[in-house]
């Protein structure tokens, strides 16, 4: 930190109007949660680190891969060569960017089992706004089903092609997700960034309106949050505005009937990432699991490396496969877009 005066980094954005020495204040006090960390969360929690929000919690699942420089942009080539978990990395850049702040990156799945530990236990306590950086809709739905119950606001965020939207939703006072996009798409019915690619410039812009939309909302302007939904094309150039102001839907599930049914499903146990010849497995309860022993039972099965947050490696007789596994027991098993195959890779060598 050196000589730097406490709020001299944060001068530009206290002579705006509508922040001054109170808005800012109130940043320093609050917890943001930003959940997944691609191309939107780095954004995102970039903006929000450098704005001085108190504190920022980035969940996230993944590890670094190459495909994902282009547009994300927390994380360097080295990274990717070192497979280093989305979340470790974010928290090394942010705590680099702003050492005046607190962040805390969390590797893991945010899934129907961990939620609710994550939104009220986690180290920084309950989030004053989610941000939301995922790229799957049952996700999503699960976001909401949290703001909903705990009264969180949820700016919501995706972008795909060369096209993203933005919104924001306060249940206590607007519409939810669900009343807007009432039912999950079918699998396979979306584009997604793997089949349809996607432009960062676009999602760049998306997240920047997540930030903006994160940072009235700390601040307290809530006449300035936006009750729109924004559809934008960052290459055909165009904008669209729906009004969300008479969006509520009174028979919705969630926001009237307040039925959870995405934190009160069964968490699936395994799923495909986007498209990268990856399985994920997650186990039925949480749980912590001792890597160091499970290294010494691998080892005469192939080779492993690492054990403090997660292991890595290949199985003799499994060729072709790899994979990783961390502390709460998930893993992603590398090379076969199989979940049959995956599943008893996971059940051969680490057991449920
Ligand atoms: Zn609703």
């Amino acid at each position: 930190m050196g000589n730097e005066p406490a709020t001299s980094r944060y001068v530009r954005q206290m002579t705006l109007p509508g922040i001054g020495e109170d808005g800012q204040k109130r940043l320093g006090e609050s917890h943001a949660m930003v959940i997944g960390c691609g191309a939107l969360g780095c954004t995102s929690a970039d903006l929000l680190v450098r704005a001085g929000v108190g504190r920022v919690t980035v969940i996230d699942r993944d590890l670094v891969e190459h495909t994902n420089l282009h547009r994300q942009c927390l994380f360097t080539d080295a990274d990717a060569e070192n497979h280093v978990p989305k979340a470790s990395a974010a928290q090394s850049r942010l705590c680099a960017v702003n050492p005046q702040i607190r962040v805390l990156g969390v590797v893991a799945e945010l899934n129907s089992i961990n939620a609710e530990v994550l939104i009220e236990d986690g180290a920084f306590g309950k989030p004053d706004v989610i941000v939301d950086g995922t790229d799957n809709f049952e996700t999503r739905y699960l976001l909401n089903d949290l703001s909903v119950m705990y009264a969180l606001p949820y700016v919501y965020g995706g972008a795909v092609g060369t096209s993203g939207m933005v919104a924001v939703f306060r249940p206590e006072t607007t519409a939810c997700l669900r009343c807007v996009f009432d039912e999950i798409p079918a699998p396979g019915s979306q584009p997604t960034c793997t089949t349809a690619g996607v432009l960062a410039p676009v999602s760049s812009v998306v997240a920047s309106f997540q930030a903006a939309e994160a940072i009235k909302i700390l601040v307290g302007a809530d006449d300035a949050v936006t009750t729109d939904l924004l559809m934008i094309d960052g290459w055909h150039n165009t904008t669209k505005r729906l009004s969300l102001l008479d969006a509520k839907d009174p028979e919705c599930v969630c926001c009237a009937g307040r039925r959870f049914e995405f934190l009160d499903a069964t968490n699936p146990s395994t799923v495909s990432l986007c498209g990268r010849q990856t399985i994920q497995i997650t186990p039925g309860a949480v749980g912590v699991m001792d890597l160091v022993q499970l290294r010494a039972n691998l080892a005469p099965h192939g080779e492993f490396e690492g054990a403090e947050t997660m292991l890595r490696g290949r199985f003799d007789a499994e060729e072709g496969l790899g994979i990783t596994i961390f502390g709460d027991g998930r893993a992603l098993i590398e090379g076969t877009d199989d979940p049959g195959v995956a599943r008893a890779v996971y059940d051969r060598y680490i057991g449920t």
